[in-house]
């Protein structure tokens, strides 16, 4: 299927006339040829949902619910179909795929089932004959910014709970993933969803994003990706007083205590670091190592990284997928070759390369000497390189961590349940992971990380329906006459 915009219920090619094209990271073949939209896309995709809100809104939830459910059906039938078309589109190998695509069926059963939810509460009010009561609204026209690393689970955190609680969206998602992205609003369509509620722009660089953000009839954005654009998109969103949820960078950390089961360690390791070839937001970055068995633990690891298989993802025996694109492959690089000027030992890895002439590939890389508060160890690389840091005691471990700009993910190994707790306790990120690496989230708990990961908010559980929704706050007065709260019944 050619990816196409999806406005008002109709594909349909970009006003832009201008094409842009999507590689496959792994051999470099083009995907898809897309004309883009434009600004005239945007505003035509932002009056269908308008004009779809008030049928959408007025919709019953639990009949919002079953079109969701429906949703998840497909995605089901679908499921391998999606993941090998994820794959192409982005790279990562094909049970990381398969994950990402269950992800979103788990998300569309999670959220169907708050059709017939969507909890608000009633409380006792201070005068006779008078009842008080919570109810959550819908928000209006939603802007959904995502990027290409989750192409479907992080856009399902955001369209499924957007949807169920009457919404409707605009979806703007990564221009390296847009035969994805079509395919995953195809599901939609397929399942009945009304025209105008569910809008797809397709287009590449920022200005469709920025007009979507700074349209006065989008009165909630929801985006995932860096952190500098998170805060441009912010900083636009700001003028009109739009509630904005960003989900943004991360510079994980496993902490490992000397007590730790090494062998756990190390499988949980390797997946947290170099699943994704380390383009997770919740990948794991910084590996903090209690000095007593940091070189026991390196051999093991330096022995097991050697042995990660680079390819393509559609190929079961490959371990390690490509990175994103050519413009990442060079990013990461300049990392590393920055981290060795700053003194750091690479022990294995460090290379650009390619499988069979072809494709972006990262050679999983391992550094050792790692200083806190040095480049390596702050800065997200968003690849597949691990920075090894030494510590002394838990709290000092603890501090590493905390001060990081970024707050998503922590997670730490020991057999000590007092340490548990005090790590429980002190840790400052969104997810904190006790003898499990630093990805593995469940869709039923919220999501998000803190200081320059998010601001505030959360996706997924029932915590995601507070950035789609309004609270409105319902007084029924049956007393027949006027009553002042805080004024009558009351004693002077
Ligand atoms: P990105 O910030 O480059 O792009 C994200 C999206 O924003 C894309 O759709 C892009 O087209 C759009 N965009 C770019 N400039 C814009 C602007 N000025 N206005 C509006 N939209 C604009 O991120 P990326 O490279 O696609 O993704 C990688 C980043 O995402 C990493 O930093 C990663 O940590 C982060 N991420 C975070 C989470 C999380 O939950 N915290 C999850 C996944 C990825």
């Amino acid at each position: 299927m050619e990816p196409l915009n999806f406005i008002n219920g109709q594909w349909q090619k970009g006003h832009s006339g201008q094409s842009f094209d999507t590689l496959n990271p792994a051999n470099e073949s083009i995907i898809a040829s897309i004309v883009a939209a434009d600004v005239t896309d945007v505003e035509a995709a932002v009056q269908a949902a308008k004009d779809a809100f008030n049928p959408w809104r007025l919709t019953p939830a639990p009949l919002r619910g079953e079109l969701l459910f429906r949703v998840a059906e497909i995605l089901r039938e679908r499921k391998e179909e999606l993941a090998q078309l994820l794959t192409k589109d982005m790279g990562k190998v094909i049970a990381e795929a398969r994950g990402d695509v269950q992800e979103a069926i788990d998300m569309a059963y999670f959220m169907g089932g708050e059709g017939r939810r969507l909890l608000g509460y009633t409380a006792p009010v201070e005068m006779h004959n008078k009842f008080g009561m919570a109810v959550r609204d819908p928000s209006g026209v939603v802007g959904i910014i995502t990027p290409w690393n989750f192409p479907i689970a992080v856009p399902s955190w955001k369209i499924f709970p957007a949807l169920v609680a009457g919404n409707t969206l605009v979806w703007k998602p990564s221009p390296e993933t847009p035969a994805i992205s079509a395919a995953f609003v195809k599901v939609f369509e397929d399942a009945g969803i009304p025209k105008g509620v569910f809008n797809l722009i397709l287009a590449p660089g920022a200005d469709v994003g920025r007009a979507l953000v700074s349209h006065p009839d989008v009165r909630v954005i929801s985006f995932t990706g860096s952190t500098a654009t998170g805060r441009a998109i912010a900083q636009d969103a700001a003028r009109l007083n739009k509630k904005v949820s960003l989900e943004m960078g991360g510079k994980n950390a496993i902490i490992v205590m000397e007590d730790a089961n090494l062998e756990l360690v190390s499988d949980a390791t390797l997946w947290s670091a170099f699943g994704t070839s380390g383009q997770r937001c919740t990948a794991a970055s910084r590996l903090i190592v209690q000095k007593g068995v940091a070189g026991k633990l390196k051999e093991s690891l330096l022995a097991r990284t050697k042995q990660l298989k680079l390819g393509d993802g559609l190929n079961a025996k490959t371990d390690v997928g490509p990175v994103i694109n050519k413009v990442a492959q060079e990013r990461i690089h300049g990392f590393v070759q920055a981290g060795k000027k700053e003194g750091a030992r690479a022990l294995v890895g460090a290379e650009m390369t390619a499988v069979d002439g072809k494709g972006f590939f990262y050679e999983p890389t391992l550094f050792d000497g790692v200083l806190p508060g040095s480049m390596l160890e702050r800065d997200e690389i968003f690849g597949p390189v691990l920075s090894i840091i030494e510590f002394n005691t838990l709290e000092e471990a603890i501090e590493i961590n905390n001060h990081s700009q970024y707050g998503l993910s922590t997670s730490i190994f020991t057999q000590d349940v007092n340490r548990a707790f005090t790590a429980m306790r002190d840790i400052a990120s969104g997810l904190v992971y006790i003898n499990h690496g630093t990805t593995g989230a469940e869709i039923q708990f919220p999501f998000g990380g803190v200081r320059g990961t998010g601001n505030g908010h959360r996706e997924a559980g029932q915590a995601a329906l507070e950035v789609f929704t309004e609270w409105k706050s319902i007084y029924v007065d049956y007393s027949g006459k006027l009553q002042r709260a805080q004024i009558d019944n009351r004693e002077e």
